[in-house]
């Protein structure tokens, strides 16, 4: 594989841009909104200044990997010879079948159409296309250039051979790839959510209070980061609509998101991204001060 094409220039997509085009791949960066692509080449070059004041990469290769990534507009322009199609424009489970009914009639036959969903279903997507055994999940991790994983989702018809193929491109990438089977959540989500749903609960009833209960996470389990803050980074309001998926793909009530996550998505509280959720991020990222509403 040689050409990459990437729909969806947001937080995903210029990570994962960045990093194919960082190992040699040609990169056709798509987004309907000239300004997303704007902001990603800008965050794509922030990065990659950021790799060379670590030293791990010089000038020549920023320039060269810049070099290797092409932005456009619409899907027409932008696919071509394409090896590769990896999707990661919002999610949204309309905007997604849309989007892979065009690259199914846009693409050549031998495209693989992968996408980065962190929780609709591979076989779903696959199911609106003519080439199921060609679609496949990529779910990479958020940061895309400083995360190792890549969790590779086997649809209900992917092939053994695509499978293999993207297992083999995401060692290139010097990723560690890990094969799981199509099921809400597929791993990663299906073990995060409940754990953030059940620290939401925590400090619903009362067990212990915000700082208190990411506390016990950061030092009694050796996280980086406490549950309830890492909540606020991934979007109280992603993580709502993941276990809304896991709810509905089991219909088993232990997956019920917790009512005051429901409240505090209603009320606009969704974490870094609104300036609230959990602590309130008015000052910025780097002081955790708790939300007025969790203040003892
Ligand atoms: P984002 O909102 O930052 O970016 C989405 C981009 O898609 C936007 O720039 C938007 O303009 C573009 N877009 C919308 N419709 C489009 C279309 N029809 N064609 C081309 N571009 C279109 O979203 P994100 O956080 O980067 O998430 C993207 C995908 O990655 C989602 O499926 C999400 O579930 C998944 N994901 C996100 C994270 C995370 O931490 N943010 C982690 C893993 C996976």
């Amino acid at each position: 594989m040689k050409n990459i094409a990437v729909i969806g220039s947001g937080t995903m997509g210029n990570g994962i841009a960045h990093v194919f085009a960082q190992n040699g791949y040609k990169v056709s960066l798509i987004d309907i909104s000239e300004q997303a692509l704007e902001k990603a080449m800008a965050t794509i070059g922030k990065n990659l200044d950021r790799q060379i004041k670590k030293e791990l990469i010089d000038e020549a290769k920023k320039q060269d990997t810049l070099a290797n990534i092409t932005t456009y507009t619409s899907m027409e322009s932008g696919l071509g010879d394409t090896d590769l199609v990896v999707e990661a424009a919002t999610e949204n489970i309309d905007l997604k079948l849309n989007i892979f009914k065009q690259l199914d009639s846009i693409c050549p036959d031998k495209t693989i159409l992968a996408s980065n969903t962190s929780s609709i279903s591979i076989t779903k997507i696959a199911a609106v296309t003519n080439r199921a055994d060609k679609v496949i999940g990529m779910h990479f991790m958020n940061p895309v250039p400083v995360m190792k994983l890549v969790e590779v989702i086997r649809g209900y018809a992917t092939s053994d051979e695509v499978t293999e193929s993207i297992m083999e491109l995401s060692r290139d990438l010097r990723k560690t790839p890990v094969e799981v089977n199509d099921y809400p959540g597929f791993v990663a989500n299906r073990i995060l959510m409940p754990m953030i749903n059940e620290a939401v609960y925590s400090l619903y009833e009362g067990v212990a209070g915000v700082e208190e209960i990411d506390t016990v996470m950061k030092l009694g389990m050796a996280h980086p980061m406490g549950t309830l803050q890492l909540a606020d980074f991934i979007g109280l309001d992603v993580c709502l609509s993941i276990l809304n998926v896991l709810y509905d793909g089991f219909g088993n009530q232990k997956y019920a998101p917790c009512p005051l996550l429901v409240n505090m998505v209603t009320a606009g509280a969704k974490g870094v991204k609104s300036g609230a959720g959990f602590y309130d991020y008015s000052h910025g990222t780097k002081d955790l001060v708790v939300a007025k509403q969790f203040k003892k």
